[in-house]
């Protein structure tokens, strides 16, 4: 007869893998475990006092370490799923190794998904999208007059660089930038007294 094992699962906070590890039952009632991650950046601590089991879960969703505290049968026995405290979505996975492998699988999908969504919300939205448009098609006006934009230095060979709240407008021949704020009402009030635009280049 082969020794009952428990396997334990949760996701790497540090490189987002799916970690697992089975420990005996005879293993978890007599000392502590650890199960640690391929990267050797996160550990998931199980601690016995003798009555009660304290569970300490990298939290591969929020990163932070969650701790949970459970009765013996709840670890050694059946099926159980601790949740992050932050996001209310399950991190760790206590159980038969198949069906902690399952639900890991949908966890690490999971995650990436949160990811995905934390990302959108990253550099390429703009502050406010009305005036940013408004901003660009000025800056084309602008651009479309003879000379509209040059540079200091006697170039009219430039690049636009669309940033969060801004539009710079740089040199291609001496480097120079010229910030256009794009975020308020105010800042296109601005733009618009602009006949011409001039980047703050050297001059020879
Ligand atoms: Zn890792
Ligand atoms: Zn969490
Ligand atoms: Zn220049």
């Amino acid at each position: 007869m082969s020794e009952e094992m428990r396997t334990f699962g949760y996701l790497c906070p540090a490189c987002g893998k799916a970690v697992m590890a089975s420990r005996s039952v005879f293993a978890l009632e007599a000392s502590n475990a650890e199960v640690e991650c391929a990267c050797g950046k996160s550990a998931l601590k199980v601690e016995f006092d003798g009555e009660k089991y304290y569970i300490y879960v990298p939290c591969g969703i929020c990163r932070e370490t969650h701790e949970a505290v459970c009765l013996p049968e709840r670890v050694l026995q059946g099926a159980t799923a601790l949740g992050c405290s932050k996001t209310k979505q399950f991190c760790c996975f206590i159980g038969l190794e198949g069906i902690v492998e399952k639900n890991l699988r949908e966890l690490v999908i999971l995650a990436e998904k949160e990811q995905r969504q934390a990302g959108e919300e990253a550099p390429e939205a703009f502050v406010d999208n009305v005036i940013m448009y408004e901003i660009l098609s000025e800056l084309k006006e602008i651009a479309g007059r003879d000379r509209g934009i040059t540079c200091a230095c006697g170039s009219s060979r430039y690049g636009m660089e669309i940033r969060r709240s801004a539009v710079d407008l740089v040199c291609r021949d001496c480097g120079a930038k010229l910030r256009i704020p794009a975020a308020t009402d105010a800042d296109l009030d601005d733009l618009c007294c602009h006949m011409k635009l001039v980047i703050p280049g050297k001059r020879d």
